[in-house]
């Protein structure tokens, strides 16, 4: 292997165990972050933010550095055209990889504040029943009620208005949402490999793996949308696939 090609190799090793020290970090502090927090996942949604512009400025420094040195010191080595992309397809394949980590990051970290914000839900749903307002009768709360709704009292037909708390409003959107992904994340995953292998790929070969990659994302979105349909029984799951399969 050539000096420069070695220097290379060394340098992306670096950008990815900074990146990892990244991931460790955030991985271990998400969910005490959250319970300092009482439950609300802003602060980590932040730290994940600033983390991802990390990573952004990582890929930078991949491409700043391959184009302002390694690939001059390549063609200064002599190298061949063939051997100097294949290196700089090397760092391609290190930014992905940067970015895929993220995602599954992000995934995890979401699914772990996820399943403690619906634990603090339910320990809070599990007090007294709700009584009309009017006779005191117990009301029937359905079960999947995250935003206040007027119930309609079954002995007096008094029309009252119930009020999720904080915890019960959070699981139809940011819990149901990220317990759906993570029950699809198999699929997430195949998708994303198949967009890293896109990047060696010319042509003929090309076109098949992006028909694959249509494919893999319409099983991933069906399955995304058959968990999030568990807690939003109303969703429209035709206009949803249409949706998320309209970039594809
Ligand atoms: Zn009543």
């Amino acid at each position: 292997m050539s000096a420069t090609n070695e220097r290379w190799n060394i340098f992306l090793r670096k950008i990815q165990a900074k990146a990892n020290e990244f991931f460790a970090s955030m991985r271990e502090q998400a969910l005490p972050m959250l319970k300092n927090n009482n439950g609300d996942p802003m602060p980590v949604g932040t730290a994940l933010h600033a983390i991802h512009l990390q990573i952004v400025e990582l890929c930078r420094k991949v491409d700043d550095t391959w184009a302002n040195q390694v690939e001059s010191a390549f063609q200064k080595e002599g190298a061949s055209g063939d051997e100097i992309e294949k290196s700089r397809i090397h760092g391609e394949y290190v930014q992905f990889d940067l970015h895929r980590e993220f995602r599954l990051l992000e995934a995890d970290v979401n699914c772990q504040m996820a399943k403690h914000i619906l634990s603090l839900a339910q320990a809070a749903k599990s007090t007294s029943p709700i009584a009309c307002s009017q006779c005191s009768a117990p009301l029937v709360i359905p079960e999947h009620i995250y935003m206040s709704e007027h119930i309609t009292c079954m002995f007096c037909q008094t029309v009252n208005t119930y009020e999720p708390g904080t915890y019960q409003r959070m699981v139809g959107t940011f819990c149901a949402e990220h317990l759906a992904r993570w029950a699809a994340l198999d699929l997430l995953k195949e998708e994303i490999q198949i967009q890293r292998e896109l990047i060696g790929l010319r042509g003929g070969v090309l076109q098949k793996a992006k028909q694959r990659l249509r494919e893999t994302h319409e099983a991933y979105s069906k399955k995304y949308l058959d968990g999030l349909k568990k807690y939003r029984p109303n969703l429209n799951m035709e206009k949803e696939l249409k949706m998320a399969m309209q970039h594809f």
